[in-house]
């Protein structure tokens, strides 16, 4: 028996197999799906994850027919030709005690194209397309789809199948009214609008036999007005279970929801209280889903009785061997999903491959080459921020010998800033996840230590991190004692007055904002304080978790100004899954976002700024500069005197568009090839 996780390494009994532990590897979209050799890339990704310990992993949604693609031309499942490239997939995980699922996925009214259906025509408010309501004949051939996909994953040897009946697709449209308005014997009543999903899993049960596992992923907590309601959710579930299936995962929120369920600010396991409801409703084992992302928190979850089982998707992005790390009881060596949504969800809405903003490699495994070297090389790193960190770590991974210099009394770079933001703490995990891989790999790290290009003689190979400069606007007057840079603010250097301005909107201008607009504990740190700020009724007595809930938004006592001079929407380049929670969350504490200013001066009397041509000036007591950075790459052409074997990293290679991402990616890849 694992004594720190003992109830996540218990096996779980399912009758006809057993899983070896309790730990599902979630479905999600990685884009592997539609790209050139995607099957062999797709085969060599879960395999990692078969191989890192996972005991039951579900593929990314597959559409049972052309109506129930997400986006055009996304894969789907009909024929045995496809079917035998997914023998690639399964063979690749069966090397290794592992189980995988293919998740069935019909998107409904929240296809992206014109060809997509729903349980009436009620358009998306999601989506550009209409949505056309489907005919008897419509639902009979999309339950045939389902079933025949069922089959051909069986052909393909897949252990079983999920099927997607949450997060608003095409099965959550039937089961609730606000997307159901038929009036034939699929709609009306709470019994004939949950027939499509009961016929599809009692149809697949037929043909597939008992010996196929069968998981429904069941929308617990709609979070939308005009939901299921926590009896009809129950109801649903007891059918399933008579129906055939063998275990149901927790479905939390409609994609058209609008209150964060991943995101970094939503507290770990916040939603697990919805599985726990359920516990004992039906004999069958739940799992329980939505950021969990440490064996520590799985494990508690499970010791608590809120389900059979955890779901944990991206942690798997961030690091293949989740599993074998806890079960060798050192989870201090796992890369932590921060729950940024940065290279995994965004690269998905935008059709891109996913990857990781902590671990590049993933999806991208047969791309990135980490071999250990054959002569080992003297390098010098300096700066100790996210490229640092990386680029030092992946090199004496693979053999070399590594110094890395960093002039502050810390690793971590900007991140030391960014993981005190109200909401973003995760960022912390990734600072403690590279000091502990420092020493792992016998990193030479020498705190407190300035770089002078002399130094580069020293080193076979230099590689210069050294992060990036605030760009100090060109406004009349700047040099006021009211204008203060956001480095000194979350540094804690200056004193935060009561009224102020922030000039530029990007991703620092919006945390700052956070930051100011925050009093008390964070709600990202307690699930209560979090439901009740995104007005989620935890007694459930309210439809979809929300109907008629107010939300109760802490007061923020300060006067803030968000300034940007591009028109349009302010903050329009944040993540595309997180710019509205970020946007959502700062109008609830009444910041002030203006876009289209320019400005004019800064004096006694605050920010002067013109907007649409009328002057107006803002009384402010403070004025912080968020307006982007330049590269820090001062050294380097006296390093490259010195070492000809000198290159820049991360933000000192480029500021512009920088983010962690795009620092840590370019740093592996670099270190890669040293
Ligand atoms: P840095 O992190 O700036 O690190 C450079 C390091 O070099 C520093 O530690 C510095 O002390 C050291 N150094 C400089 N000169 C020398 C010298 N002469 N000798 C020795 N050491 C030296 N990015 C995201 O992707 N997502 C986010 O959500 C996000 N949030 C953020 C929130 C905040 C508040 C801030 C400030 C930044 C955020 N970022 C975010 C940006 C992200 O942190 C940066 O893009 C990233 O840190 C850049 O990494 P870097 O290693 O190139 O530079
Ligand atoms: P940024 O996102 O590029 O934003 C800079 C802001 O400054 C913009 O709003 C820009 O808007 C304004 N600006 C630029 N030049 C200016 C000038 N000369 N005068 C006045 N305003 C000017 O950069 P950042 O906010 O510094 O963030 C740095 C990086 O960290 C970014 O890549 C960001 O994505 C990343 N980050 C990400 C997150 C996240 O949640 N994903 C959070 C924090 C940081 P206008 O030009 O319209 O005024
Ligand atoms: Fe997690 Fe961010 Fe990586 Fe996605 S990109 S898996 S959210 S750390």
């Amino acid at each position: 028996m694992n004594t720190n996780y003992p109830n996540l390494f218990e096996p779980l009994d399912l009758g006809f197999t057993t899983l070896k532990n309790r730990v599902l590897m979630g479905s999600m979209h990685t884009g592997l799906e539609e790209v050139k050799n995607g099957y062999q890339r797709m085969a060599t990704y879960f395999e990692q994850r078969a191989k890192g310990g996972v005991g039951l992993i579900v593929t990314g949604g597959i559409a049972p027919n052309f109506r129930g693609w997400v986006a055009p031309f996304s894969s789907k499942l009909t024929s045995k030709r496809v079917a035998k490239k997914h023998q690639l997939v399964t063979n690749a995980v069966h090397k290794y005690d592992a189980k995988i699922c293919l998740q069935i996925l019909h998107a409904g009214r929240y296809g992206h194209h014109p060809f997509n259906v729903s349980s009436s025509n009620v358009k998306s408010p999601i989506s550009k397309f209409k949505t056309k309501a489907l005919s008897e004949k419509g639902i009979q051939k999309t339950i045939n789809d389902f079933v025949k996909c069922s089959m051909l994953a069986q052909y393909a040897g897949y252990d079983g199948i999920e099927i997607m009946g949450s997060e608003g697709y095409l099965i959550n449209q039937f089961i609730v009214k606000r997307t159901n308005r038929r009036t034939d014997s699929w709609g009306g009543s709470y019994e004939n609008r949950i027939r499509f999903p009961l016929e599809i899993v009692k149809r697949i049960r037929q043909e597939v036999g008992s010996n196929f596992i069968i998981i429904f992923r069941l929308s617990m907590l709609d979070l939308v007005e005009g939901g299921s309601s926590w009896e009809e959710v129950v109801f649903l579930a007891k059918k399933l279970e008579k129906s055939g299936v063998s275990l149901i995962n927790t479905g939390i929120g409609w994609h058209e929801s609008r209150i964060p369920t991943i995101a970094t600010m939503v507290p770990r396991g916040a939603f697990s209280w919805v599985t726990k409801r359920m516990m004992g409703e039906v004999n069958i084992p739940l799992i329980t889903t939505n950021r969990i992302n440490t064996p520590e928190k799985a494990e508690k979850i499970l010791a608590d009785g809120h389900a059979d089982m955890v779901s944990l998707a991206r942690p798997f992005l961030a690091d293949p061997d989740f599993v074998n790390k806890a079960k060798e009881n050192n989870s201090k060596e796992i890369n932590t999903c921060i729950a940024c949504n940065q290279a995994c969800l965004d690269h998905a809405f935008k059709g891109k491959v996913a990857s990781c903003l902590v671990n590049p490699l993933a999806c991208h495994e047969t791309e990135i080459n980490l071999d250990k070297v054959i002569k080992s090389k003297k390098i010098l790193v300096v700066g100790a921020g996210p490229a640092g960190l990386a680029y030092a770590v992946t090199a004496a991974k693979r053999g070399h010998q590594v110094t890395l210099m960093e002039k502050s009394n810390l690793i971590g770079g900007q991140f030391n800033m960014a993981k005190i933001i109200p909401g973003k703490e995760e960022f912390y995990e990734t600072i403690r996840y590279f000091n502990n891989m420092l020493s792992k790999y016998n990193v030479n790290v020498k705190l407190n230590s300035t770089f002078d290009p002399n130094m580069a003689a020293n080193y076979e190979y230099v590689a210069l991190a050294t992060g990036i400069i605030p760009r100090t606007p060109k406004i009349d007057g700047i040099n006021h004692s009211k204008v203060v840079s956001y480095i000194d603010v979350l540094k804690g250097k200056v004193k935060i007055a009561n009224s102020i301005a922030i000039i530029g909107a990007g991703g620092i201008g919006f945390d700052v904002a956070e930051y100011l607009s925050h009093s008390g504990t964070s709600s990202s740190k307690e699930t209560s304080l979090f439901m009740k700020e995104w007005g989620v009724d935890t007694s459930f007595i309210a439809r979809g978790g929300v109907e008629g809930v107010k939300a109760d938004i802490p007061k923020n006592n300060r006067k803030i100004f968000l300034l940007q001079r591009r028109s349009g929407k302010v903050g329009a380049n944040l993540g595309k899954t997180t710019g509205w929670i970020h946007r959502f969350s700062l109008r609830n504490k009444e910041v002030k976002m203006i876009n289209g200013v320019s400005y004019e001066l800064i004096d006694d009397s605050g920010l002067h700024i013109l907007k649409n041509n009328q002057k107006k000036v803002l009384d402010v007591d403070q004025i912080i500069i968020c307006a982007g950075q330049l590269s820090n790459n001062i050294y380097l052409e006296k390093t490259l005197k010195v070492n000809k074997n000198t290159e820049l990293i991360g933000g000192a290679f480029e500021a512009l568009e920088l983010d962690a991402k795009k620092a840590i990616d370019q740093a592996v890849r670099s270190a890669a090839k040293v």
